[in-house]
Parts: C-alpha cells; structure tokens; sequence
C-alpha cells in the first residue's frame, strides 16, 4: 500500500476546513500539510501550527531553491506547499492538502500520483447560507468570493473525484473510501 497525497478543493464555505478536520481527526495515518506564508500570523495563530510565517526574502529564496509544489499570490502575500515538508510526510502518513483548484492543478503537474477532489455545495445558496452563518467574512465579502464558484465548479472535470458537501458524515466518509481504494492502487 502507498500513502496518498490528497488535494481537497472547493469554493469557500463548501466544508473544506470542516471537513479536513474530521478526516484527520478521525484517522491516524492522515496528516494535514501546512502551507508557507509570507502573510502576517493573525491573532491566535501560530508558526508551524496554521502555516509556516515565513518572509517575502525567505519565500523567494525557497523559490529559487525549487523548494514549493506549487505556489501562488493571494491578495499581495505569498502561499506555497512546501515540497520537503509534504515529502516526509508522505513517509509516514496520508497528506491532505486544502488548496485552491489552480493550486490543485499545479500540485498534480509536479506530483502526477495526488489525487484531486473537489467538494462540491448541495447548491450555490446553500454556500451563501453556509458563509453567511459561519460569519466570518462581511457581505461584501461573501459577495466577492461568490462570484469565483462558478470558475472553480467549472474546473470540475479536472479533478480525480467530485464529492457532495450534503451531508457531513456521508461526505467525509465517501472521502475515507477513496483515500482506502487509492492507497491499493500502484503508483503512476
Ligand atoms: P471552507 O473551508 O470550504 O471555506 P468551512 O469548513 O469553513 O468551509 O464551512 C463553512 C460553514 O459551513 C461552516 O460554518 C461549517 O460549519 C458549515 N458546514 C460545513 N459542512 C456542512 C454541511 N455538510 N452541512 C451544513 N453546514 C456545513
Ligand atoms: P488565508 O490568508 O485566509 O489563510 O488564505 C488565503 C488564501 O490562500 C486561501 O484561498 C487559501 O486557500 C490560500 N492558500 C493557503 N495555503 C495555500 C497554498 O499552500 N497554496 C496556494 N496556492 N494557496 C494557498
């Protein structure tokens, strides 16, 4: 059996935080990737908890150094997977990542065994509800990322497997199951 990288997407407020949380909760041999940063820590995160906080000098270097799976800009900061951390995890565990679809995509070009999964919303209102009762974002703000649904949804038939946000416990367990099925596979 191989241990799997698993890349979960989705567009904001379809459960991704929630459900990475069950999954490695409720499984030892998954473990959560952590991202490096160039944004500032907010107030209760911490360094290698959240993401590794790292500088813009520091993230250039480790760009330079081929040291990310894939990286991008979002909102004048930097985030990346870092390649080493992922790696040597992967010794040991399952490894969950929960990134964007473009981050995905890129994940699959310098890693061709991740296996992509794009959680998908019972509806689109169903997200608004959801963003709306998690209330952490403005109206305004919801407003904004509801407009990027349908360009990630669209990029759907790229991904491995699509999985339905409906009901927490069938989804996270109809993600186990593949996670299960894909550790039998051989590698590519
Ligand atoms: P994301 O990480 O994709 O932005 P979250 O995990 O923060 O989304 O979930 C958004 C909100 O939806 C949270 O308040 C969460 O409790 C709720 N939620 C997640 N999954 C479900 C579900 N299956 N049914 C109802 N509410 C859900
Ligand atoms: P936040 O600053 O709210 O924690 O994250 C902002 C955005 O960065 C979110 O859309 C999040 O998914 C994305 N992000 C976090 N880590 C990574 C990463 O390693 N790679 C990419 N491409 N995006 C990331």
């Amino acid at each position: 059996m191989r241990n799997v990288l698993i890349v979960l997407s989705g567009p904001s407020g379809v459960g991704k935080g929630t459900i990475a949380k069950l999954l490695v909760e409720r499984n030892e041999d998954i473990s959560l990737s952590i991202s490096c940063t160039t944004r500032a820590p907010r107030i209760g995160e911490t360094d290698g908890k959240e993401y590794f906080f790292i500088t813009k000098e520091q993230f250039k270097d480790k760009i330079s150094k081929d040291g990310f799976l894939e990286y991008s800009e979002h909102f004048e900061n930097f985030y990346g997977t870092p390649k080493d951390f992922v790696l040597d995890s992967l010794k040991t565990h399952n490894v969950l990542l929960e990134i964007d679809v473009n981050g995905g995509l890129d994940v699959k070009k310098a890693y061709p065994d991740a296996v992509l999964i794009m959680l998908l919303p019972p509806s689109i209102e169903e997200i608004r509800a959801r963003l709306i009762k998690r209330s952490t974002e403005s109206i305004d703000k919801i407003n904004l990322r509801m407009q990027r649904i349908e360009y990630e949804l669209n990029k759907k038939d790229l991904y491995d497997y699509a999985v339905v946000n409906d009901n927490l416990e069938v989804a996270v367990s109809d993600i186990e199951n593949i996670i299960n099925q894909e550790k039998n596979k051989t590698s590519k």
